[in-house]
């Protein structure tokens, strides 16, 4: 927010700039690409019409109603409109603004307040919380109930929420935080250092794949330093609209990361890429400014680094295998990386990639969406999975946890066979024993 910028009916606090309200000149390019206005067809859940819903809101020719809560929440904030806007309104940020205000102006229930307290600005926070948090879904695996419950279909009696939430966990294994190495040195010839941010997703729920990552950069040539000390990247925070833990825990994340004075600072996880190149933006004046452009010329996405600094390809094995490639919001419109983790699967001996039509387009994931929203999510990830099963490939690849975790999902519901791997769980096959 700038000083001359207007809030009219918002709160000054975390309120949308207007200046970048102001953007959109209602052109219309971005309705083919919004999801929730392909299924709804309604004019106020579509960029357009919720750009519109914030201006008269900043304007003051609306209070922020209880409509313009909802259509924020109802954002994918797939960022799939930010691509396709010549003004270059982003829509999705100005929602995830709008959702800070909503806990001002219709704030939670008591207990749903506090339960949100919780998790966002205590567990979190704390990577320890979160593992601890984790354990009576270890159990329930590790006891066979998950089994049990699955075989005898008693999820088909539990309630929408339920039944996602257990049909959509993965088999968990000990979280990767508390076992990687701090330090894995460069094989080959030394071709610099690397900081691993490692995602909270990643270490509780895809630790394998973070384990490949970090492999993968190792085998690369570069020196791997992993610090046990990191802090979830904010990117939930941003999207239930706490920006003030946001901001808490990119302070923190900065100075961990800066100290130890690696050449990049690579992630594995497409939702905490896209909040980490954010720092600069959401600390505005709060941070020293040289540090937040040193802190954000260091971040890459794994694919990202890897096409910038060249693929080893010389040990690499063949894998035969036909994958298709589905794009997460957070890399391709949150980041702009459509080509590099093309160009890693394409470096991959013996894989053949099948583009699949509308492959940036949203899986209905989102954060909480998925949870939340479940009708509207499952409709946009059947739109997905037909894409998918028309390749005919026999994988399919994807860069985010989220994503993953999703796309999963439905592949099982539907009796589909392709695997979903992470695009450096590919690239590991290929690696020398
Ligand atoms: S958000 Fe961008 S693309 Fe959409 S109507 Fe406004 S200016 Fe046009
Ligand atoms: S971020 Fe996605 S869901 Fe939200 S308005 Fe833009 S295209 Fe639509």
């Amino acid at each position: 927010m700038t000083e001359t910028s207007p809030t009219g009916n918002f709160h000054p606090d975390d309120a949308p700039a207007y200046e970048s309200i102001l953007q959109c000149m209602r052109c219309g390019f971005c309705l083919a690409v919004c999801p929730t206005y392909a299924l709804t067809n309604r004019e106020r859940s579509s960029p357009r019409g919720r750009a519109a819903l914030a201006r008269a809101v900043a304007e003051g020719k609306l209070e922020f109603t209880p409509a313009v809560r909802d259509e924020a929440f109802l954002c994918l904030d797939c960022k799939a409109c930010s691509t396709a806007c010549p003004s270059g309104v982003r829509v999705g940020t100005i929602m995830e603004f709008c959702r800070s205000q909503a806990q001002i102006f219709h704030p939670p229930s008591l207990p749903a307040g506090m339960l949100r307290d919780f998790i966002l600005k205590r567990m979190l926070p704390s990577p320890a919380l979160m593992e601890t948090s984790m354990l009576p879904a270890r159990l329930y695996q590790r006891l066979g109930l998950q089994w049990a419950v699955r075989r005898l279909g008693i999820n088909r009696f539990l309630p929408g929420v339920l039944d996602k939430m257990e049909g959509i966990l993965p088999t968990l294994g000990p979280p990767l935080r508390t076992e990687i190495p701090q330090f894995i040195p460069a094989q080959g010839k030394k071709r610099g250092r690397v900081a691993f941010f490692l995602g909270c997703a990643m270490s509780l729920v895809f630790p394998d794949v973070s384990r490949w990552t970090a492999r993968i950069l190792s085998q690369q040539g570069f020196d791997v330093v992993t610090p046990k000390e990191v802090k979830c990247c904010g990117a939930p925070h941003l999207a239930e609209g706490d920006r003030e833990t946001a901001r808490r825990l990119a302070l923190i994340n900065i100075d961990l990361f800066l100290a130890l004075n690696a050449d990049y600072i690579v992630t594995d996880c497409a939702g905490c890429g896209c909040a980490l190149k954010e720092y600069e933006e959401i600390l505005e004046d709060r941070a020293d400014h040289e540090r937040l452009r040193l802190f954000r010329s260091k971040i890459r996405d794994i694919s990202e680094f890897l096409a910038e600094v060249g693929i080893r390809t010389e040990e690499l094995r063949p894998v035969p295998l036909s994958v298709t490639y589905h794009e997460p919001c957070h890399l391709v419109h949150g980041q702009g990386l459509s080509g590099p983790p093309r160009q890693v699967i394409r470096a991959i001996p013996g894989v053949e990639l099948r583009e699949m039509k509308e492959s940036n387009w949203c899986c209905g994931m989102a954060g909480s969406f998925a949870i939340k929203e479940l009708e509207t999510s499952r409709r946009i990830l059947e739109r997905k999975l037909a894409n998918v099963r028309a390749t005919g490939a026999d994988a399919l690849v994807t860069a985010n946890p989220g994503c993953h975790l999703q796309l999963a999902w439905g592949v099982r519901e539907l009796g589909m066979k392709q695997p979903v791997l992470h695009v450096v769980e590919l690239l590991g096959r290929s690696l020398p024993a």
